[in-house]
């Protein structure tokens, strides 16, 4: 057997070790031990042999089993390239930190979670940001605020 072969990953495949989480480019979302092979069976429709080919990398040896192991990136962390990036909104309240793509959400979150509405005539002071999230069920999605990769190349735009 070659060592090396069965190491390799599937080019939709992404290690992302210091989230402890790998990325399916394909469908733009994260996995972690625990969910991965049925993903791979489910969505790729994988043989056995290689799902098992798969689990068995070493380049799988620091992601977390389940969610509990993952490390939630913080805001302001670098736009992660293979997952969904999308404008969105964050409250600027200390000590909260909801977050939704949608406008109508922040919204019903300020007058229903500050009673803001009331208190300061309409006028809502959140942030916007651009936010990715590691998982994509609604029950884990946990959005952070990135910084979009071309921020850091527009040194090089060519006009
Ligand atoms: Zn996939
Ligand atoms: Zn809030």
């Amino acid at each position: 057997m070659v060592e090396a072969e069965c190491d390799a990953l599937p080019s939709f495949l992404r290690v992302l070790p210091e989230f402890r989480v790998i990325l399916c480019i394909t469908h733009g979302c994260c996995y972690t031990r625990q969910n991965l092979s049925r993903h791979l069976l489910e969505k790729h429709r994988l043989k056995r042999r290689q799902r098992k080919g798969i689990e068995t990398s070493s380049q799988l040896n620091n992601i977390a089993t389940s969610s509990n192991g993952v490390v939630q990136p913080l805001d302001g962390t670098n736009e992660i390239c293979g997952l969904p990036t999308v404008p969105g909104y964050l409250c600027h309240l200390p000590d909260c930190d909801f977050r939704s793509t949608n406008v109508n959400q922040i919204q019903k979150h300020y007058n229903q979670e500050h009673q803001w509405k009331v208190v300061h005539q309409g006028l809502m002071l959140w942030n916007e940001a651009y936010l990715q999230t590691l998982f994509k069920q609604r029950q884990r999605q946990k959005l952070f605020a990135v910084v979009l990769a071309d921020k850091v190349h527009q040194s090089t735009n060519p006009q």
